[in-house]
């Protein structure tokens, strides 16, 4: 089998992402290890394309990364480059990512309760707090970005969009799914804090309804929606207050959106806070 970095060895490919694979692999350190943290998730990245100094500011954002510590962010272990790959090594989450549960669920025609979905918009909640207060930027938040580990979420891929677009602030062109894309993003009006906030109200909506916070038939019609469309609603089986906090979210002014801060005094989410612990 292929061993990378003396140390890590792939097991199996998880898939393909916009920038590179994603392999599940072994961490030969941790020898004996029985209780599966010796897996992990190695992701590989082909550099031909970074300048120099851009690969070196890739390796200095990667170990901002590596200091996040957060129960509901994907911890990241480890980068290193191996030839023309550069490489991130980061913990595995078995249960596979949200957009996989999604689908699962509409396949069986079934919905997710009231309390999952507040759980793990907290979790996010409490995880983007954790990142927007170190000014770290998640930049690409999508249900294919966020995990699931013994029923609980993680976020993933924490900045790591910038690490894969370099230096230059390319992230406003980037082209990715449009789902989650700010209207100041599609405006090349610059990407801030708001825009993560933008795409948790999205997948807030997404986790009531299984379906797409504006959709459409083509990339532009989507587009079109967010720029410009109306908001969308929850199902009267939520809650006046979880919707109140969802539009707000969704304001097309990012001034309008709360903060991560915000969010955690709404009574709504510091009531359910308080319930966990
Ligand atoms: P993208 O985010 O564009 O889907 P990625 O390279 O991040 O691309 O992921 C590719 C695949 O690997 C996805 O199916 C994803 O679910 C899986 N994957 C990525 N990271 C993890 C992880 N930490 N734990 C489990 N599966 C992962
Ligand atoms: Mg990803």
């Amino acid at each position: 089998p292929r061993v990378l970095a003396n140390r890590y060895e792939i097991v199996k490919k998880l898939g393909k992402g916009n920038f590179g694979t994603a392999y599940l692999c072994k961490d030969l350190r941790q020898k004996n290890c029985t209780d599966g943290s010796d897996l992990k998730v190695l992701k590989e990245i082909s550099i031909g394309e970074l300048q120099p100094d851009e690969t070196v500011e890739a390796a200095k954002e990667a170990r901002v990364l590596s200091k996040l510590m957060h129960p509901s962010i994907v911890k990241f272990h480890d980068s290193f480059i191996d030839g023309d790959v550069f490489c991130i090594i980061t913990e595995y989450c078995e249960g596979g990512d949200l957009d996989m549960k999604i689908n699962d669920l509409k396949k069986n025609k079934k919905l997710f309760d009231e309390k999952t979905v507040l759980d793990w918009f907290v979790q996010l909640v409490l995880a983007v707090h954790y990142m927007h207060t170190r000014r770290v930027l998640h930049r690409d938040l999508k249900t294919r970005n966020i995990f699931l580990k013994k029923n609980m979420i993680k976020i993933g891929d924490f900045g790591i969009s910038r690490i894969l677009m370099g230096t230059t602030d390319l992230a406003s062109t980037f082209t990715g799914t449009p789902y989650y894309m700010s209207p100041e993003v599609l405006k090349h009006e610059g990407y801030n804090s708001k825009s993560d906030i933008w795409s948790i109200g999205c997948i807030l909506y997404e986790m009531c309804t299984l379906s797409h916070a504006f959709d459409g038939t083509s990339l532009m019609g989507v587009m079109y929606k967010i720029v410009e469309g109306e908001l969308p609603k929850l199902p009267d089986r939520f809650s006046k207050d979880l919707n109140r906090i969802m539009v707000l979210m969704l304001s097309k002014d990012p001034a309008k959106r709360p903060s991560g801060t915000d969010l955690l005094k709404e009574p709504l989410i510091a009531n359910h806070i308080a319930k966990m612990s």
